[in-house]
């Protein structure tokens, strides 16, 4: 049965995007054609970026780079006279520019390939090309994943929490474990849940996510803490659902902070507390994700020690760092996550689908399970279609929930097997 037929009739973009992205982004727009320029621009002006500036070669663009002000995305044409794209993107690479790069050029599709394996060498975060498509939505889709990959562009603007809140926070139990489904694209099944952390703010109650503890609690060398106290309580409830739902083959992934890789008590660690919780480590499967894995020795030794004791391990939001396809092989995992900056409107992204296309081959080559995150589009499930045995996650099927709302998500996906229980 596939879920095609079901999803059809839901409307797209249902979830708003965050608002305030477009406030203080700064886009250079490098080509040679008047027309093409100005067809960029004036979209992007559309969408409400402010701060746009033009150059007619390679040449141009990097006086404008070097006057400054910082320069967060690039879109370029690759054929100008001057200073090509080619160029361009050599200089970028010398000088370590960290912002996000789209290439627009109507250029065959290997000089294209060639282009984006360049930057990827010169660990530039290139993050898309248009061809002759210059349709809001694509670029949208563009400056959706151009703005997530910048890392000389910080829209945080959450306060973060302290130190002493977040050890009050794990002291207290006021961890929340938030559960969403994974779906097997072809038999609609659940495969099992990646729990995501929530705290529960010590003096105004309020739900806290992510965004404003991750980074503070690394910072504070409370990962493991968190991570722990995290997974003991999300067992508990795990365990649970796999009582109610016997016949479901149940997985609980769990993310790590690129720091408890470094740490050689982390696979014991991991597995004295599945052993307490009575979790079998093949039901657990760990997370990574793909910027934070550097070939460190001991991160490598620690994945490879966890898949002997049987843990899963996933790389997490595929194609925001720099693994190649060609090194995926090389790494111990069992799982790789497309990011969902790929994910999200692939359906119209040629860039997006060809990455797809080559990791659903080289996951299937390699025994690997290929995840599509973060999809919030029919449209999207439906091109995802194509491919057998991938699994799906994203809020077209559940935001993150905790317990008690999972479970009667989960009875009512289990009684319709539909989007909209
Ligand atoms: P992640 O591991 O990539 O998790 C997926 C994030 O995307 C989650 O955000 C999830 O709510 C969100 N998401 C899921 N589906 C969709 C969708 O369809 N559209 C959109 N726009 N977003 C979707 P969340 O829960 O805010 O977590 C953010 C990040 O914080 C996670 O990204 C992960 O890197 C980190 N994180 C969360 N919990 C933990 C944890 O226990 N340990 C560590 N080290 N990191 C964690
Ligand atoms: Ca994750
Ligand atoms: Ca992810």
């Amino acid at each position: 049965m596939s879920l095609t037929p079901k999803l059809t009739g839901r409307t797209n973009q249902l979830f708003p995007k965050k608002p305030g992205t477009t406030d203080g982004v700064s886009i250079l727009i490098v080509d040679d054609s008047p027309v093409r320029l100005q067809t960029i621009a004036f979209v992007l002006q559309d969408m409400g970026y402010k701060q746009i500036q033009m150059a007619a070669n390679g040449l141009e663009a990097i006086e404008r780079i070097e006057q400054g002000p910082t320069v967060h995305i690039i879109f370029t044409d690759l054929q100008m006279p001057e200073c090509d794209g080619l160029e361009l993107i050599e200089h970028l690479g010398q000088r370590q520019y960290d912002g996000s790069i789209i290439i627009h050029s109507q250029m065959e599709k290997r000089i294209v390939d060639l282009t984006i394996e360049l930057a990827r060498r010169q660990s530039l975060y290139l993050v898309g090309y248009l061809d002759q498509n210059l349709e809001p939505s694509v670029i949208q889709t563009m400056m959706d994943r151009a703005l997530l990959a910048a890392r000389n562009y910080n829209a945080s603007d959450l306060a973060s929490l302290s130190k002493e809140m977040i050890l009050r926070a794990i002291e207290n139990k006021n961890i929340v474990p938030y559960f969403q489904p994974k779906i097997d694209n072809k038999t609609e099944s659940v495969v099992g849940f990646e729990v995501l952390c929530r705290l529960v703010h010590p003096i105004s109650k309020e739900i806290i996510t992510p965004d404003r503890f991750i980074d503070a609690a690394e910072r504070a060398g409370l990962m493991m803490l968190l991570t722990l106290a995290l997974l003991e309580k999300a067992a508990l409830e795990f365990n649970l659902l796999c009582e109610e739902f016997p016949y479901l083959p149940l997985t609980l992934a769990i993310n790590l902070s690129p720091g408890q890789l470094d740490d050689d008590k982390l696979p014991s660690t991991f597995n004295d507390l599945c052993q307490i919780c009575q979790l079998p480590p093949t039901r657990i499967t760990l997370e990574i994700t793909e910027t934070d894995l550097i070939e460190k020795d001991t991160r490598l030794k620690n994945l490879a020690r966890l898949r002997m004791m049987g843990f899963g391990c996933s790389l997490d939001d595929y194609g925001m760092g720099f693994t190649s396809l060609a090194q995926l092989e090389h790494y111990p995992f069992s799982e790789v996550k497309l990011d969902r900056s790929y994910i999200n409107n692939i359906a119209s992204d040629p860039y997006a689908q060809q990455l797809c296309e080559k990791l659903v081959d080289k996951c299937t080559a390699n025994h690997m399970q290929m995840v599509a995150e973060g999809l919030e589009r029919a449209d999207d499930v439906e091109y995802l279609s194509r491919y057998h045995n991938i699994h799906l996650q994203g809020y077209l099927y559940s935001p993150p929930k905790p317990y008690t709302d999972i479970r009667r998500w989960l009875h009512n996906w289990e009684a319709h097997r539909s989007i909209n229980p």
